[in-house]
């Protein structure tokens, strides 16, 4: 059985290129359509929830940033067309198990840094999507084993 659907999910560092890279060789050896997504962590998120202040605008800021880098990123992949290119707000984990089974995907694709330790514990977002997942995952390991 091979994928139909790879759901990539990126951090727009310059690490997702690793792992864009084997997305693509994946989707084009199985004819698999191919997907992106970037969940941008609203700021109020990182205080808890609980800010005295209007955010709006940063957010916007931060959407517009994101929506650039985004498709900057994507012009390197021609078979991801503009539909295929998914910018969320929200929880990393949530959003992209969400979407993954709103949009029939049956493989994510993430990186992992294959923490151990006190680094594990605190966890990592490949050990977060996996958890849970509507479907298979794939961990695209960043760095080499030490
Ligand atoms: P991290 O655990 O944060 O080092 O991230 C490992 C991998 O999780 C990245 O290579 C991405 O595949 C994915 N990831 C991390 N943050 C995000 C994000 N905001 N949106 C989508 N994917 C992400």
């Amino acid at each position: 059985m091979s994928y139909q659907h790879l759901l990539v999910a990126v951090d727009l560092s310059e690490e997702c290129t690793p792992v864009l890279q084997r997305a693509q060789e994946l989707a084009r050896s199985t004819q698999a359509r191919l997907s992106i997504v970037h969940i941008i962590e609203p700021m109020a998120m990182a205080f808890g929830g609980d800010v005295p202040m209007d955010l709006t605008l940063i957010q916007q800021q931060q959407f517009e940033q994101a929506e650039a880098a985004l498709a900057k990123l994507a012009e390197q992949y021609p078979e991801v067309s503009k539909e295929q290119r998914h910018l969320i707000f929200g929880q990393p984990r949530q959003e992209i198990h969400g979407l993954a089974t709103e949009q029939g995907c049956d493989l994510i694709v993430v990186g992992s840094h294959g923490r151990h330790g006190l680094a594990l514990l605190l966890g990592s977002t490949a050990n977060d999507v996996l958890h849970g997942a509507p479907c298979d995952v794939l961990a695209v390991r960043l760095n080499p084993p030490t």
